[in-house]
């Protein structure tokens, strides 16, 4: 397994690889890894010729006050399980060869950034979808992976992709859980054994409202109501129902909705969610 760290030979392996005939699978993190994560680098690696995964816990995504300085960094472990699940090249930037002085660029996705994570972290997917922007430009994929886990997120990179012209196909896959229900996250490691028994009321509450859905439950007070019910431990960020494509709060549950929350839990901050689809009434 090759470890890259410069966007000209990341191209340069990519390019080589395509000229081969090979597709290019491709896992975009901040390292940390979990289950969640391998997951990705599992279809990925089904899925195409090639793999490559990048790590880069970037520094503009986070706001001055959140945890960037002890986001945790695992590099080492990170490859040996990137090179068991198969995964070909690690693409691994550093700062200052991403943001070299004087960088002036930034992609910015209207609307569906606005709300969710978006009112709490106002300038988190600007800067999301710059450094993804950059990664594809680098690793030249032909499928890029995602989780649903960060559902926003994921519509907004679908959105960019398509908007940008980036002919790269965006794979989301569904959220890795812990036994007992909770989310993955490589910021579950924050929480203490108190707060971790806490931090269940999110897949509670997301599971409660998925009886509701299933039982034809469809006013969104009651769905939203219950969720909130079931989150009283924790300092609430938010918990919406919107649209699945725009991201925008509905009134009335049809087509495709996805019902998000974000919660603090001591000072780590948690989201969750679930996908329903009215039509077929199946949750995700
Ligand atoms: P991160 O390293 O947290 O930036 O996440 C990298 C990718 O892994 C993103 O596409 C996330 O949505 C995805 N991911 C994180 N946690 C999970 C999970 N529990 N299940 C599935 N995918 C996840």
């Amino acid at each position: 397994m090759r470890i890259i760290e410069t966007a000209d030979e990341m191209r340069a392996w990519a390019y080589a690889r395509r000229a081969e005939g090979n597709w290019i699978g491709f896992v975009p993190t901040m390292g940390a890894l979990h289950e969640g994560h391998a997951s990705l680098m599992r279809a990925s690696v089904e899925q195409n010729d090639v793999s490559v995964l990048s790590i880069f816990v970037n520094p503009t995504q986070f706001a001055p006050h959140e945890d960037y300085n002890r986001y945790p960094r695992t590099f080492e472990a990170d490859c040996e399980l990137a090179e068991r699940i198969g995964i070909d090249a690690v693409y691994a930037p550093r700062v200052e060869r991403m943001y070299p002085p004087n960088y002036a660029t930034y992609v910015e996705v209207r609307r569906l950034t606005e709300g969710l994570c978006g009112r709490s972290r106002p300038t988190h997917f600007r800067c999301v979808t710059t450094v993804v922007t950059k990664l594809f430009h680098a690793v030249c994929p032909h499928r890029a992976y995602f989780g649903q886990k960060d559902a926003q997120q994921a519509a907004v990179i679908r959105r960019m992709t398509r908007d940008l012209d980036f002919g790269i196909e965006i794979v989301v896959l569904p959220i890795v859980r812990e036994p007992d229900g909770l989310a993955m996250s490589s910021r579950n490691v924050y929480l203490s054994a108190e707060e971790r028994a806490r931090a269940l009321c999110l897949s509670r509450g997301l599971l409660e409202a998925q009886r509701l859905l299933e039982s034809g439950e469809r006013r969104v007070d009651a769905i939203v109501d219950a969720v909130r019910n079931a989150m009283s431990g924790v300092q609430i960020d938010y918990i919406e129902l919107v649209d699945a494509d725009e991201m925008q709060p509905v009134s009335e549950i049809r087509g495709r909705v996805l019902l998000a929350v974000a919660a603090y839990v001591g000072q780590t901050r948690l989201i969750d969610n679930i996908m329903f689809d009215a039509e077929s009434g199946i949750v995700t």
